[in-house]
């Protein structure tokens, strides 16, 4: 009897086992975990960016993760703190341009940064100019047509 072709020859790939490293985006630090990257880019560099799902990360076809840094793992790649995705480590190049199409860093404003913006008024001061302005119209309208 002749055996069956193996119909899902991609299963017998063997995947590459990889360790990911949590490097910040910005500065290339590495951090021990998404959260503390998070955290770090927030403190020293003044930017918000999400926190991933709740949950642990999807199967993934062509890798498999490696906890444990003195492993054994084939590669070392950088990961995303936001998301599960994951770079080459020699390019933090294109971790940053992920991070900043995917997630939309916001700047945190410093506090003399609010000082120096416009204070934009409430809705009572607008009623109050306008009453303001009402009032010089009619003393104006009033002197005119007395
Ligand atoms: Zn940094
Ligand atoms: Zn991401």
């Amino acid at each position: 009897m002749i055996n069956p072709p193996d119909k899902n020859p991609k299963n017998k790939l063997d995947k590459i086992s990889v360790h990911l490293e949590y490097a910040c985006f910005i500065c290339g630090i590495i951090l021990s975990s998404s959260k503390t990257c998070i955290n770090h880019v927030e403190a020293i560099h003044r930017y918000l960016i999400p926190f991933r799902p709740a949950g642990r990360r999807p199967e993934n076809s062509n890798f498999s993760y490696v906890r444990d840094p003195n492993g054994p793992w084939t590669i070392e790649e950088y990961a995303c703190p936001s998301c599960w995705y994951h770079s080459p480590s020699d390019d933090l190049e294109a971790l940053n341009e992920h991070i900043r199409e995917e997630h939309n860093p916001t700047r945190i404003m410093k506090e003399e940064e609010y000082e120096e913006e416009d204070v934009e008024m409430d809705e009572s001061d607008y009623v109050q100019e306008i009453t303001t302005k009402l009032d010089e119209l009619k003393s104006i309208f009033e002197e005119v047509f007395s």
